[in-house]
């Protein structure tokens, strides 16, 4: 990798904040992802050109229609099936092994943080391994079998659902409240990959500069973060440009 195009003077802040805290945590969004070939929403020629977010994963069009919804939800599986974490992913299992990231809350539902060793994952958006009905609340594993048939049916007669959080669902309590309490309370924050717009995940950066942390980002393009709490901004592909960092940690830890 050519690392002469990475900008000395953000890196080696972001690595001296780093080194220096044992309180740190990581937010991270579809971006991250990417490398390890799950499309963003941004992505030219990806699933999300074809299924307009907006339209397709809302509770109002799961209620309205969950063939609908299914028919997207079937094309992610496949998708997602095999996916591997990339050196992104494994950049911030390092950062926890080594004491520095305490958590990483993701919006990401393809578990790659949990697969590439991170102990501690808040899924603020839920886990596509499970699904669940909104009427009766049972849970079961994510059953593709059925797919010809549509929607899959709970015991209870109700239409399953993908155990994610649709637009227009609240985020689970545990997951909220403990993402609050980290972002106000973290002194550096690393976000990833995510472009600002979904909430209430977007608000967590502005906490935690509210809370004093330093926000270090990285992104291969500014975000509406970038001029309002981010203090480092690490430009390029969360695959080269968080190794980079944990390198330049591992250096300063010496
Ligand atoms: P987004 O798609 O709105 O934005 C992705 C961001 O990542 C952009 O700012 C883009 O510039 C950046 N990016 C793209 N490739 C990158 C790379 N290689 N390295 C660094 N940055 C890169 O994503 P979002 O903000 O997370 O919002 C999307 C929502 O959809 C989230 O709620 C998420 O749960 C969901 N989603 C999840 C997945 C997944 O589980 N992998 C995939 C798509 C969408």
């Amino acid at each position: 990798m050519d690392t002469t195009r990475f900008d000395d003077e953000q890196f080696d802040r972001a690595a001296v904040a780093l080194r220096n805290t044992l309180n740190g945590i990581a937010i991270t969004g579809a971006g991250i992802s990417v490398e390890s070939g799950i499309p963003d929403f941004r992505s030219a020629n990806g699933l999300w050109s074809r299924y307009n977010p907006s339209e397709y994963a809302t509770m109002d069009a799961f209620l309205d229609n969950p063939d609908k919804v299914w028919n997207m939800w079937y094309e992610l599986a496949d998708t997602l099936k095999g996916v591997k974490p990339n050196s992104a992913h494994y950049a911030l299992a390092k950062l926890e092994e080594m004491g520095h990231v305490k958590a990483v809350i993701t919006q990401n539902i393809d578990a790659l943080h949990s697969h590439a060793g991170s102990k501690t994952v808040i899924e603020y958006h839920g886990n596509a391994d499970t699904m669940v009905c909104p009427a009766c609340s049972r849970r079961r594993g994510m059953d593709l079998s059925q797919r010809a048939l549509g929607a899959p049916r709970c015991e209870c007669g109700g239409y399953m659902k993908p155990d994610v959080v649709l637009f227009g669902e609240i985020i689970p309590e545990y997951a909220l409240k403990t993402s609050e309490r980290l972002a106000r309370g973290c002194d550096v924050l690393i976000v990833v990959g995510t472009s600002a717009t979904v909430y209430p995940a977007a608000s967590l950066p502005y906490l935690a500069k509210e809370g004093g942390a330093t926000v270090i980002e990285c992104n291969t393009e500014t975000t509406a973060f970038t001029n309002a709490v981010t203090d480092i901004f690490l430009q390029g592909l969360a695959g080269e440009t968080l190794p980079e960092l944990v390198r330049r940690v591992e250096e300063a830890n010496l």
